[in-house]
């Protein structure tokens, strides 16, 4: 195993090192690669997981003190393509015991049929995975502005006054998840543009370079599911509704209402509405973490994390091929 989850605090050059790691562990299914660099100049890392054609895209870390989904992320890396490596060993093995069971089988069954259901999602999809797609801003919130290199970024984001557990921005003290150019983008000030950030345009870069059939974007607090996209036509929006119920069942996270898609004043520009305007496929906002949760967020929160999301993105691949 090389993704633990129990260390209090997870670095960004941990989770750099890990993920080579399992790209090294499982080389045949996963690939490392990086698509370009944050302002402080950080690698925003790419893990390509399967060996399928369909390609899908999941992203974490997007706002800085959101510090549980990046280890998260990783650690189902590491599960699938354990599973997936295992498969066929495993399906042996439970034949051989047929002939003589034992009181796990039915346990033991179970598991070889998800084992079974991840085999067949990887070689169906690739899953395109950022699991931080806002290092500085994470380093952060983990650890304060003085893991930020370059002075003049240190300083301005020392200028917004802003404490570190509370941090959401990059380390230009920009909201990544209101910097993409969707249509109900709007700026907050006269030097505000959107896709001006490195980490944003690597992220649309990514949309652009694969034909991808959805997109998830993991966020924290709530407990919740953003799908509704008032911009976008009725028949995308049942097919969303479709997927976040699904989603909601298996998780018992809630749907939130069309009418608070977004918030009064708020300046637009999330991940999810830029891919659905762009590409007219399914993209929803999961938020995980209690929303009565303080910043920092206790590191405790990975397990029921890993747990919930490891059955998303499965399912969410089931019902966007
Ligand atoms: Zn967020």
């Amino acid at each position: 195993m090389i993704i633990g989850l129990n260390d209090k605090i997870y670095s960004y050059d941990r989770l750099v090192s890990d993920a080579k790691k399992l790209a090294k562990q499982y080389e045949t299914i996963l690939k490392y690669v990086t698509i370009g660099k944050s302002h402080d100049n950080r690698d925003i890392v790419l893990l390509k997981l399967g060996l399928g054609q369909q390609y899908m895209i999941c992203c974490g870390g997007v706002h800085a003190r959101e510090t549980i989904n990046p280890p998260v992320l990783l650690k189902i890396i590491e599960y699938y393509a354990d599973l997936y490596s295992n498969h066929k060993q495993q399906k042996l093995n439970l034949k051989k015991k047929l002939k003589a069971p034992t009181i796990n089988l039915a346990a033991e069954y179970e598991q070889m049929l998800y084992g079974t259901c991840i085999y067949e999602l990887l070689q169906t999809f690739t899953i395109l995975f950022v699991p931080l797609l806002n290092p500085d801003g994470y380093m952060i919130s983990l650890n304060g502005f003085e893991t930020i290199q370059n002075q003049q970024l240190k300083d301005k984001c020392l200028s917004m006054k802003i404490s570190k557990d509370e941090w959401k921005f990059n380390a230009r003290g920009v909201d990544l998840n209101r910097n993409f150019p969707s249509l109900l983008w709007k700026p907050k000030n006269d030097q505000d543009h959107a896709a001006s950030e490195n980490e944003s345009n690597a992220l649309i870069s990514l949309f652009n370079e694969y034909k991808s059939k959805g997109f998830l974007d993991f966020h924290s607090r709530g407990k919740s599911i953003y799908y509704y996209r008032s911009i976008m036509p009725d028949s995308y929006n049942s097919k969303q509704l479709e997927i976040a119920k699904r989603l909601q069942i298996i998780t018992n996270y809630e749907l939130v209402l069309p009418e608070n898609e977004i918030d009064s004043g708020d300046s637009g520009g999330n991940t999810v509405h830029y891919y659905s305007e762009n590409f007219n496929k399914p993209a929803l906002t999961i938020e995980t973490v209690d929303e009565i949760a303080d910043f920092p967020l206790d590191y405790k929160y990975r397990y029921s994390t890993f747990e919930e999301l490891k059955l998303v993105i499965f399912e969410f691949g089931s019902m966007i091929i």
